[in-house]
Protein backbone atom coordinates (compact mmCIF):
# COMPACT_ATOMS: atom_id res chain seq x y z
CA UNK A 1 0.00 0.00 0.00
CA UNK A 2 0.99 3.79 -0.51
CA UNK A 3 2.92 5.42 1.89
CA UNK A 4 1.07 8.80 0.27
CA UNK A 5 -2.31 7.43 0.57
CA UNK A 6 -4.57 4.50 -0.35
CA UNK A 7 -3.71 2.77 -3.47
CA UNK A 8 -6.47 3.12 -6.17
CA UNK A 9 -8.34 0.99 -8.47
CA UNK A 10 -10.44 2.43 -11.55
CA UNK A 11 -13.26 0.56 -11.86
CA UNK A 12 -15.03 0.46 -15.30
CA UNK A 13 -18.90 -1.18 -15.54
CA UNK A 14 -21.55 -0.20 -17.24
CA UNK A 15 -23.79 -1.88 -14.04
CA UNK A 16 -23.63 0.70 -11.60
CA UNK A 17 -24.96 -1.61 -8.39
CA UNK A 18 -21.61 -3.60 -9.10
CA UNK A 19 -19.66 -0.98 -9.15
CA UNK A 20 -21.02 0.27 -6.15
CA UNK A 21 -20.86 -3.29 -4.31
CA UNK A 22 -17.79 -4.32 -5.41
CA UNK A 23 -16.21 -0.28 -4.29
CA UNK A 24 -17.44 -1.46 -0.82
CA UNK A 25 -15.13 -4.51 -0.60
CA UNK A 26 -12.06 -2.65 -1.96
CA UNK A 27 -13.18 0.22 0.27
CA UNK A 28 -13.15 -1.84 3.29
CA UNK A 29 -9.73 -3.08 2.01
CA UNK A 30 -8.33 0.24 2.55
CA UNK A 31 -8.55 0.97 -1.63
CA UNK A 32 -9.75 4.17 -3.20
CA UNK A 33 -11.83 3.52 -5.70
CA UNK A 34 -13.02 5.72 -9.02
CA UNK A 35 -16.05 4.68 -11.38
CA UNK A 36 -16.23 4.93 -14.92
CA UNK A 37 -19.31 3.65 -16.82
CA UNK A 38 -17.59 2.53 -20.04
CA UNK A 39 -13.58 2.63 -21.37
CA UNK A 40 -14.41 5.77 -22.72
CA UNK A 41 -15.31 7.32 -19.79
CA UNK A 42 -12.20 5.40 -18.21
CA UNK A 43 -9.75 7.12 -20.87
CA UNK A 44 -11.09 10.51 -19.77
CA UNK A 45 -9.84 9.72 -15.63
CA UNK A 46 -5.92 8.33 -17.29
CA UNK A 47 -5.58 11.68 -18.36
CA UNK A 48 -5.79 13.18 -14.50
CA UNK A 49 -5.22 10.27 -12.47
CA UNK A 50 -3.27 6.61 -12.63
CA UNK A 51 -4.60 3.83 -10.88
CA UNK A 52 -2.57 1.46 -9.04
CA UNK A 53 -5.16 -1.51 -11.12
CA UNK A 54 -7.77 -1.05 -13.25
CA UNK A 55 -11.02 -3.32 -13.00
CA UNK A 56 -12.61 -3.97 -16.09
CA UNK A 57 -15.98 -5.35 -17.80
CA UNK A 58 -15.71 -6.58 -20.91
CA UNK A 59 -19.49 -5.76 -22.58
CA UNK A 60 -20.29 -2.28 -22.24
CA UNK A 61 -21.35 0.19 -24.78
CA UNK A 62 -19.57 3.05 -26.55
CA UNK A 63 -16.04 1.47 -25.55
CA UNK A 64 -16.14 -2.44 -25.07
CA UNK A 65 -14.00 -4.18 -22.26
CA UNK A 66 -11.62 -5.57 -25.40
CA UNK A 67 -10.85 -2.46 -26.57
CA UNK A 68 -10.02 -0.76 -23.77
CA UNK A 69 -7.71 -3.47 -21.94
CA UNK A 70 -6.07 -2.99 -26.10
CA UNK A 71 -5.42 0.82 -25.68
CA UNK A 72 -4.29 0.62 -21.66
CA UNK A 73 -1.99 -2.31 -22.98
CA UNK A 74 -0.67 0.11 -25.63
CA UNK A 75 -0.50 3.15 -23.42
CA UNK A 76 0.20 1.49 -19.86
CA UNK A 77 1.89 -1.32 -20.49
CA UNK A 78 3.10 -1.92 -16.81
CA UNK A 79 -0.66 -0.97 -15.32
CA UNK A 80 -2.18 -4.04 -14.06
CA UNK A 81 -5.50 -4.55 -15.46
CA UNK A 82 -8.58 -7.37 -14.35
CA UNK A 83 -11.37 -7.83 -16.35
CA UNK A 84 -14.72 -9.04 -14.97
CA UNK A 85 -17.70 -10.60 -17.28
CA UNK A 86 -20.94 -12.36 -16.86
CA UNK A 87 -19.82 -15.54 -19.09
CA UNK A 88 -16.14 -16.23 -19.23
CA UNK A 89 -14.40 -15.89 -22.84
CA UNK A 90 -12.51 -19.06 -23.76
CA UNK A 91 -10.14 -16.55 -25.70
CA UNK A 92 -8.68 -13.03 -26.28
CA UNK A 93 -6.98 -11.60 -28.97
CA UNK A 94 -3.74 -10.88 -28.89
CA UNK A 95 -2.86 -7.17 -26.57
CA UNK A 96 -6.28 -7.47 -24.97
CA UNK A 97 -5.87 -10.53 -22.45
CA UNK A 98 -6.40 -9.26 -18.78
CA UNK A 99 -4.08 -10.38 -16.00
CA UNK A 100 -6.38 -11.77 -14.34
CA UNK A 101 -10.27 -12.97 -15.44
CA UNK A 102 -13.48 -13.40 -13.04
CA UNK A 103 -16.63 -14.29 -13.09
CA UNK A 104 -18.97 -11.42 -12.30
CA UNK A 105 -20.49 -12.98 -9.26
CA UNK A 106 -21.03 -11.42 -5.89
CA UNK A 107 -19.51 -14.73 -3.51
CA UNK A 108 -16.33 -14.04 -5.46
CA UNK A 109 -15.44 -10.53 -4.52
CA UNK A 110 -13.27 -11.49 -1.74
CA UNK A 111 -11.11 -13.34 -4.05
CA UNK A 112 -11.42 -10.49 -6.29
CA UNK A 113 -9.70 -7.96 -4.05
CA UNK A 114 -6.90 -10.69 -3.28
CA UNK A 115 -6.44 -10.49 -6.76
CA UNK A 116 -5.90 -6.45 -6.44
CA UNK A 117 -3.98 -6.96 -3.25
CA UNK A 118 -1.39 -9.01 -5.45
CA UNK A 119 -1.12 -7.16 -8.35
CA UNK A 120 -0.80 -3.76 -6.55
CA UNK A 121 2.38 -5.28 -4.65
CA UNK A 122 3.95 -6.13 -8.41
CA UNK A 123 3.70 -2.38 -9.79
CA UNK A 124 5.35 0.74 -8.22
CA UNK A 125 3.02 3.10 -6.85
CA UNK A 126 4.80 5.73 -8.84
CA UNK A 127 4.69 4.53 -12.49
CA UNK A 128 5.05 6.98 -15.12
CA UNK A 129 2.32 7.79 -17.91
CA UNK A 130 4.30 6.95 -20.96
CA UNK A 131 3.56 9.60 -23.89
CA UNK A 132 2.59 8.96 -27.15
CA UNK A 133 3.46 10.94 -29.55
CA UNK A 134 1.56 11.62 -32.53
CA UNK A 135 3.14 12.02 -35.39
CA UNK A 136 2.94 15.41 -37.39
CA UNK A 137 0.92 15.86 -39.94
CA UNK A 138 2.16 17.28 -43.03
CA UNK A 139 0.71 19.02 -45.30
CA UNK A 140 0.87 22.30 -47.17
CA UNK A 141 0.34 25.55 -46.01
CA UNK A 142 -2.92 27.13 -47.10
CA UNK A 143 -4.37 23.71 -46.54
CA UNK A 144 -8.05 23.66 -46.10
CA UNK A 145 -10.37 20.28 -45.41
CA UNK A 146 -10.64 17.05 -43.52
CA UNK A 147 -7.13 15.51 -41.84
CA UNK A 148 -7.41 11.99 -40.52
CA UNK A 149 -5.74 11.70 -37.09
CA UNK A 150 -5.54 8.95 -34.43
CA UNK A 151 -6.06 9.81 -31.30
CA UNK A 152 -3.06 9.69 -28.41
CA UNK A 153 -5.94 8.92 -25.47
CA UNK A 154 -8.45 6.77 -27.06
CA UNK A 155 -5.95 5.43 -29.99
CA UNK A 156 -9.22 5.42 -32.32
CA UNK A 157 -8.94 7.57 -36.06
CA UNK A 158 -10.74 10.73 -36.41
CA UNK A 159 -11.50 13.20 -38.88
CA UNK A 160 -10.85 16.81 -37.82
CA UNK A 161 -11.69 19.27 -40.44
CA UNK A 162 -10.10 22.50 -41.15
CA UNK A 163 -12.39 25.20 -42.63
CA UNK A 164 -9.50 28.06 -43.04
CA UNK A 165 -6.60 27.83 -44.88
CA UNK A 166 -4.16 27.01 -42.06
CA UNK A 167 -1.03 28.07 -42.01
CA UNK A 168 2.45 26.29 -40.48
CA UNK A 169 2.74 25.22 -36.99
CA UNK A 170 0.77 23.62 -34.11
CA UNK A 171 -2.72 22.79 -33.75
CA UNK A 172 -5.10 21.30 -31.22
CA UNK A 173 -7.90 19.19 -32.77
CA UNK A 174 -11.01 17.38 -30.47
CA UNK A 175 -11.20 13.44 -30.39
CA UNK A 176 -14.62 13.28 -31.48
CA UNK A 177 -14.81 10.15 -29.77
CA UNK A 178 -13.04 10.78 -26.60
CA UNK A 179 -12.85 14.56 -26.29
CA UNK A 180 -9.29 14.49 -26.07
CA UNK A 181 -7.13 17.93 -27.45
CA UNK A 182 -4.97 16.11 -29.73
CA UNK A 183 -1.50 18.51 -31.30
CA UNK A 184 -0.14 17.77 -34.53
CA UNK A 185 1.50 19.73 -35.95
CA UNK A 186 1.37 21.29 -39.94
CA UNK A 187 4.59 21.84 -41.78
CA UNK A 188 5.27 24.34 -44.52
CA UNK A 189 8.08 22.35 -46.67
CA UNK A 190 7.97 20.20 -49.92
CA UNK A 191 4.23 19.86 -50.33
CA UNK A 192 3.77 16.38 -52.00
CA UNK A 193 2.15 16.20 -55.57
CA UNK A 194 -1.55 16.67 -56.23
CA UNK A 195 -2.13 18.80 -52.81
CA UNK A 196 -5.47 19.50 -51.12
CA UNK A 197 -5.82 15.32 -50.47
CA UNK A 198 -6.28 15.05 -46.76
CA UNK A 199 -3.83 14.17 -44.31
CA UNK A 200 -3.22 11.71 -41.47
CA UNK A 201 -0.44 11.36 -38.58
CA UNK A 202 -0.41 7.42 -39.43
CA UNK A 203 3.19 6.66 -40.76
CA UNK A 204 3.90 7.54 -44.50
CA UNK A 205 4.91 4.88 -46.80
CA UNK A 206 8.51 5.21 -46.96
CA UNK A 207 10.03 8.19 -49.08
CA UNK A 208 11.94 6.95 -52.47
CA UNK A 209 14.99 8.43 -53.22
CA UNK A 210 15.91 9.35 -56.01
CA UNK A 211 18.19 7.21 -58.15
CA UNK A 212 21.96 8.69 -58.22
CA UNK A 213 22.70 8.62 -61.84
ZN1 LIG B 1 -9.99 9.89 -28.42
Amino acid sequence: MSEAGASCVLLVDDDSLLRRLLSRHLERAGYEALHAEDGLQAIGILRNRLPNVIISDLQMPRMTGWEFISVVRRRFPTLPVIAISGSIPTEFRAGTDPDRLFEKRLELFPELVRAVDELVRIVPDDVHLPQVVSLPVRTVSGFAGHITLTCTDCLRPFRAENTRRTEAGWRIAVCTHCDARVPFLIESSSPVRGDRCPVSNTPPPKARLPLAS
